[in-house]
């Protein structure tokens, strides 16, 4: 509208003129060629194509427990159905345990150095000092009928070769025997292991890995047959698991599926009490107390009984044995789906587990599903364990162990219910929306570690703000930049991992869902992609485009720098000029004032520090007809000007100085010491990336600006965004705790 711009553009004059040249960086621009091209796999709305397949494994697995020398041993027939449009020749298969194997590369390829003192498990690790005989050692490798296949072994790797290559739509069934030696995960690390408890004499063993697997076939790398170094985690397609699991006769087994022969492995009273937890919705059911633990803590027999569990549709299978379980579970209502929200721990993880371990499973099921898609699996399994935090489908293993005397601190609880809400978490991202973990550590980390933020801020309100908040990421922004790596690199070429993948995506989550979209279009938004590629395998391109997709709003330029730079967050509050009117209504061109064009020189405005000059006087003058032309609606000046009288004009500059595109938050505090907040679009940005002036009329006197008052951006540097700046940032931050 042109007669509008010819008034603005009086007052803008000034601040046009001041502008320094604009450093753009098209920051703006669309990602393009920085995506995959669309095609009928994969669509340009971030869904799946009309063509998308995957590829699909069954296993039917049978594996024995050695308690003796703590080993497994077993035997599967894996079912491969080639849904690609391609032939296959080969099949590559992973085995994760070589990780351990003696020939490992994990080793070989970690860095060390010497220090003035080392402990010895530190340089037990570095040197491999450790005897260990670690890593699959396979029987047999078969075809359906019993005939050894050829293959070969790379790492952790196996490629089979095919006597017929696998055609589109076939499928291929082969056997595979195999035995390793549980790694002592205290020692060793490892996602798996074993844990030995020298008072009872007694081990946990939680185990992972254990069995040979199909790598993930897709549209976009072919075969991930990326190796397994150990940080990077799993890609696996989808299949149904039938696992018969024997242990000693006395030990208590908690896996991925439902367990199918209950009557043959519990007692008639927990088979009752189990039965009793299905339809407990309000406290969890104990089903092998404490004292029946402890008891067979002693018995130690030896006899062996066989576990059948079965799973469908899982990318992967899990469990956990020992005679020192007390097991626990309730149900949980979500949609139409009542599954089970269980937890295995010994009577070290009490009193802290019975009382929090099964509830935070639940918490876990019914936030995720809100944010995602109802969770469809009939239950989830929390494992008590020494000290990691690790996910499979319906089953993962949590730290947390109170004190001997039974005490413990709130960083104890808070910890055990933060990796327990995040590894149940993980159900949905990555066990569900089942993104590549080998190259996308994100994807499931990182959005997991979100919905985990969220789950908490809404469940444990006095839990103390893990990952995922704006302001927990200021240490990290201002670190060493040497160090730091873009969202889209490998998990494995990352030096920061936990800081990156995890937090800065988390963070980037929340800002994105908090600041820049608001919380209802971005929960539609981001609903949509967890509908989407449910039981699919999405890749970064798609969570992309869907989350644009599904809400108009256009964020290639927010994936581009959170995703793809390392720039910062740091926005200043360069200036606030305040203006007042030089004419009135009373005489509306200012004839009785000295009105000469761009008086406002330099000198003008503000003295740069604070609001003590009082304000500079500025002109609106009317609109001459010359300037609408054609045109017959004219403002009305007298109106316009009577509007601006009585107002305090303040025209505000705030530079990027980080590199990211933030919207730009202003609170403005008033003499009378009301505040208003003012929330401006990122766009603003897109004409001048690096600075930008806006004006604004307001009713009262401002004495105080501040960017970003409620610190919702990272913006790693406070102090230049208040004008007047605060010469002491720890009063300032004190009196604004008191106003908010
Ligand atoms: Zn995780």
């Amino acid at each position: 509208m042109k007669y509008l711009f010819s008034l603005v553009l009086v007052i803008f004059a000034t601040a046009a003129r001041a502008q320094e040249p604009a450093q753009w960086k098209g920051k703006f621009e669309q990602l393009e060629q920085m995506l995959p091209t669309p095609n009928e796999y994969r669509t340009g709305s971030g869904a799946p194509g009309p063509k998308y397949w995957q590829q699909q494994a069954d296993y039917d697995i049978k594996v024995e427990l050695n308690d003796d020398n703590q080993s497994i041993t077993g035997s599967e027939t894996i079912t491969y159905h080639n849904n690609s449009p391609d032939v296959l020749k080969y099949l590559w298969v992973q085995l994760d345990q070589n990780l351990f194997a003696k020939d490992s590369n994990t080793p070989r390829t970690a860095t060390s150095n010497v220090v003035d003192s080392v402990t010895t498990k530190t340089i037990a690790g570095q040197l491999s000092l450790i005897d260990f005989d670690g890593g699959f050692k396979l029987k047999s490798v078969t075809d359906a009928s019993g005939k050894p296949l050829k293959y070969f072994i790379n790492a952790t790797m196996m490629r089979v070769d095919l006597p017929q290559p696998l055609k589109s739509k076939e499928k291929v069934s082969f056997n595979v025997e195999w035995s390793f030696n549980i790694v002592d995960r205290n020692l060793l690390g490892g996602r798996s292991g074993v844990e030995y408890f020298p008072e009872d004499k007694n081990y946990i063993y939680t185990v992972a890995q254990f069995f040979p697997r199909m790598c993930v076939y897709d549209d976009v790398v072919g075969w991930q047959n990326k190796q397994f170094l150990g940080r990077s985690e799993f890609t696996v397609p989808f299949g149904d698991y039938k696992v018969r699991i024997t242990v000693p006769a006395d030990h208590m087994v908690g896996a991925t599926g439902m367990i199918q022969n209950p009557t043959e492995v519990l007692t008639q009273t927990e088979l009752q009490r189990f039965e009793q937890a299905k339809k407990s919705f309000d406290k969890p059911v104990i089903i092998r107390t404490q004292a029946e633990a402890v008891a067979k803590e002693q018995s130690k027999v030896r006899e062996k009984k066989t576990w059948e569990f079965a799973a469908t549709n899982v990318r992967d299978f899990a469990f956990a044995t020992s005679r020192k379980f007390i097991w626990d579970a309730m149900a949980v209502k979500i949609g139409t789906n009542t599954p089970l929200a269980m937890s295995y721990y010994p009577k070290e993880g009490n009193p802290l587990w019975e009382k929090e371990s099964t509830i935070a499973v639940k918490n876990t099921l019914e936030v995720y599903s809100k944010f995602t898609i109802d969770y469809p699996y009939p239950q989830a399994t929390s494992v008590h364990t020494a000290s990691i935090g690790m996910e499979y489908p319906m089953i993962c293993f949590n730290f947390g162990r109170p004190d001997k005397n039974g005490t413990y601190p709130d960083r104890t609880k808070w910890g055990m219910i933060g990796v327990i809400v995040h590894e149940v978490g993980h159900n949905f991202f990555p066990m569900i929306i089942n993104n590549d973990e080998r190259e996308s550590t994100w994807m499931d980390e990182g959005i997991n570690s979100f919905v985990q933020y969220l789950t908490e801020r809404e469940r444990y309100k006095d839990k103390p703000v893990g990952r995922g908040s704006a302001s927990g990421l200021v240490d990290y922004m201002k670190g060493d930049p040497s160090t730091k790596r873009p969202l889209m690199t490998s998990g494995e070429n990352v030096v920061q991992i936990g800081s990156e993948q995890y937090g800065k995506a988390a963070t980037a989550l929340n800002i994105l869902r908090e600041t820049v979209m608001g919380p209802e279009l971005f929960d539609r938004a981001f609903k949509e992609y967890a509908q989407r590629w449910a039981f699919k395998h999405p890749k970064p391109s798609d969570f992309f485009r869907t989350l644009e997709d599904a809400s108009a709003v256009d964020l290639d330029w927010y994936w581009r720098g959170w995703f793809y730079t390392t720039d910062n967050l740091s926005v200043s509050l360069d200036d606030v000029k305040w203006f007042r009117l030089r004419n009135t209504t009373a005489d509306p061109e200012g004839k009785n004032k000295q009105v000469t064009k761009g008086d406002l020189g330099p000198k003008s405005g503000s003295n740069g520090k604070d609001f003590s000059g009082g304000p500079q006087y500025f002109s609106v003058i009317t609109t001459d007809d010359r300037l609408y032309q054609e045109f017959q609606n004219k403002v009305d000046d007298k109106a316009i000007i009577g509007k601006l009288e009585n107002k305090n004009i303040y025209e505000i500059t705030v530079s990027n100085k980080g590199g990211l595109i933030m919207p730009v938050i202003i609170e403005w505090t008033y003499k009378d010491g009301t505040k208003e907040i003012e929330r401006l679009p990122a766009e603003i940005w897109r004409l001048n990336e690096s600075k930008v002036t806006k004006v604004f009329a307001k009713d009262k006197e401002v004495v105080n600006v501040v960017i970003d008052p409620k610190k919702e951006t990272s913006d790693i540097e406070e102090a230049d965004n208040a004008f007047p700046r605060v010469q002491q940032p720890s009063k300032f931050d004190e009196m604004r705790k008191k106003t908010n």
